[in-house]
Order: structure tokens, then sequence, then C-alpha cells
């Protein structure tokens, strides 16, 4: 795809508004996704199915996509269909520098995507280190419901896309382009997140029915090797969902959450009783009691199959948007 053809800032902002039109959205919740000031804090999203349903994803960028996840199951869809179109609207916004197209490249400048989900009855699908296609969770959804396999990773993922019609596009935009570039003139190679600043997004939602379904996208830590993946794509790392208990998924410095298969611990604890609040505060503990967490953030988030929900990270900066048929909030984690 040439760089004139790349979903810009403009296509972004005006989908963005005519899906708060299907929601019936205030102008105020479109201003505020798009950066302008909000005057008057009201919810406003209609209600075009039964009460129930809810998501959650994680960081600001949340609140759009869980406008479009909403606006999937206005139309008739599933959890999973909230999520894939929740998903789809942040991969293809080209100036994340985070998720999908626009995503910042590994130290080789080379733009590679992980992701996964996983619905109610325990199907799960991955994609991990693919490169040229859009919309990883879409493809990841693919391999769910159309092979035997739960996870494909790079060339054979790429193929697998291909094959199934999605198109390959240049993921690299200038902007990320450039600040590789910069990177490079001191090549300090330090996979070490920044603690302020990491924007993979995990979704979380359960549908009028009652279906849980969860999902994750992430180009993962900047400038990585070639060749890394984190633990966006990992069913049980990333994301775990079991639908009689409850979801959970991370962000963060991925090599932390996979050494404690934080996911399925979260979902796991659930299961033993705990809140969710409690559940990610436990995992988080995980984590804190057992490497040096001075430089490193993780957050993660919980849903269960009642509704509740909660988030905790390492360190302050965490946030999530939740959003029912009657809220629309921007939460800020609790940390420590
Ligand atoms: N968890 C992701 C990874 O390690 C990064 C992120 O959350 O931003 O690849």
């Amino acid at each position: 795809m040439s760089q004139s053809n790349k979903p810009n800032r403009r296509s972004f902002i005006g989908k963005l508004a005519s899906l708060g039109g299907v929601l019936g959205l205030a102008p105020f919740a479109i201003n505020r996704m798009i950066g302008a000031e909000i005057a008057k804090p009201v919810n406003t999203i209609t209600p075009l199915d039964k009460p129930g349903a809810t998501m959650v994803s994680t960081w600001n960028h949340g609140i759009q996509a869980n406008i479009a996840g909403f606006s999937a199951l206005s139309k008739g869809g599933t959890a999973l269909d909230m999520i894939e179109a929740a998903a789809k609207l942040v991969e293809e916004d080209a100036e994340g520098l985070s998720v999908g197209i626009g995503g910042l490249p590994d130290r080789d400048g080379i733009v590679t995507l992980d992701a996964c989900c996983m619905d109610h009855t325990g199907q799960a699908g991955s994609v991990a280190a693919m490169q040229d296609i859009m919309y990883p969770l879409s493809v990841a959804r693919k391999v769910m419901e159309e092979t035997p396999h739960v996870m494909l990773v790079g060339e054979g993922a790429k193929m697998f896309a291909l094959e199934s019609g999605f198109k390959s596009t240049d993921l690299l935009t200038e902007k990320a382009r450039e600040a590789w570039l910069r990177w490079m003139e001191k090549h300090e190679y330090k996979p070490v997140i920044n603690i302020e600043n990491h924007d993979t997004i995990g979704i979380l939602a359960l549908d009028n029915e009652g279906r849980l379904s969860g999902g994750c996208t992430t180009s993962g830590v900047a400038y990585k090797m070639h060749g890394r993946v984190g633990d966006s794509p990992i069913i049980g790392a990333g994301l775990f969902v079991d639908g009689a208990v409850g979801a959970a998924t991370a962000t963060g410095l991925g090599e932390a959450v996979m050494r404690t298969v934080g996911s399925f611990l979260v979902v796991e604890l659930m299961r033993g009783g705990l809140h969710p609040q409690a559940a990610c505060e436990t995992a988080v503990k995980r984590i804190i009691d057992s490497m040096d967490v001075s430089n490193l953030q993780v957050g993660y988030l919980a849903l269960d199959k009642t509704g509740r929900h909660g988030a905790h990270a390492i360190h302050s900066g965490f946030n999530y948007a939740l959003t029912t048929l009657k809220t629309e909030n921007l939460i800020d984690a609790t940390h420590g």
C-alpha cells in the first residue's frame, strides 16, 4: 500500500464519528476520543441491546475500541465479533505506534505483529511475528475457526493470511520509520519497557447472552530483536478466557508476564473466588515478588462472567476503558 493510501488520522476520526452516530453517542464522546475539550460529561450510549453487555479495554484507545465493539454488538454480533471490531479499529489507526499499521519496528526496521483471541468455549487462535498484514487479530480468529491449530508464526502466518484473502500492506509508516532512524543513531539495545508508554490493546467483552471473549493485539516492544515474541499472542500469558469464570489480559513487558503465565493466573484466581480486582493485584504481586520491577511495567485487566471488572499494575499510569450500556469511563488502575 502506498503511503498516500494508508489510513490517516482524518479517516480514522471520520470513522469514529460515524460509529458514534450508530451508537447514538453525543458529540462529547467523539470529541473526547479525538482529544477535544469535554464540556459536559454525560453518558449517552443509547440502549441498542439488552443490559449486560460489557467491554473493558486497555489504555485510552480502549474508549474508541469499545465503541466499535458495541457497534458490532448492535448489528447482532457476539462477544467475539465485539473483540474483532474493537481490535480492527485500533489496528488500522496509522498514528498509533504500538498496534497494527504504524507500530514501531524491530531493531532491523521490520514491523512484526502479534495477536490472539479466545472465546467462551475455550477456542483460541494466535499469530506471532507476522509481517505485512494489517489485521493480525482477524487472522488469529481465522486460525482459530478455520484450522486445527492454535498458533501460526512468521512466514507461515503471513502465507495463511494471504490465502485467506488478507492484503499485503507496508506496515512501516513514515512516522515509525523516522522514530526508528532516530533510535538507530545510538542503537542501544535495551528491551526495557518504558513505564509510561506501552499501548498494546487487550480487550475483554461480555455479550448479551453472557458469552465472554477476549483479544490482544500489538506490535510488541519497540526495537526488539527480530523474531522476539512477547506475551500478547501467547494464550495464558497475554490473554486467557474461561467462559464459566472470567477473562484476563495483560500489557507491559511481555517477558515478565510470560514468566508468570499472568492472564491464566488471574483467571485461576477468579475461579478460586477472588474478585477480578483482587485477582489482578495478586498476579501483579507474583511478579513483584519474583523479579526486580524497578524498570518494568505490567498491568492486568480482568472481567468476570458476571460483569465485575478490575485492573492493577506494578507502577502508576495504567488505565482502561469500561463501556456498558449505562456507562463509558476511562478508569485509572490501582498500582503497587
Ligand atoms: N506486552 C507487549 C509485549 O511485550 C508490549 C506492550 O504491552 O506494549 O510485546
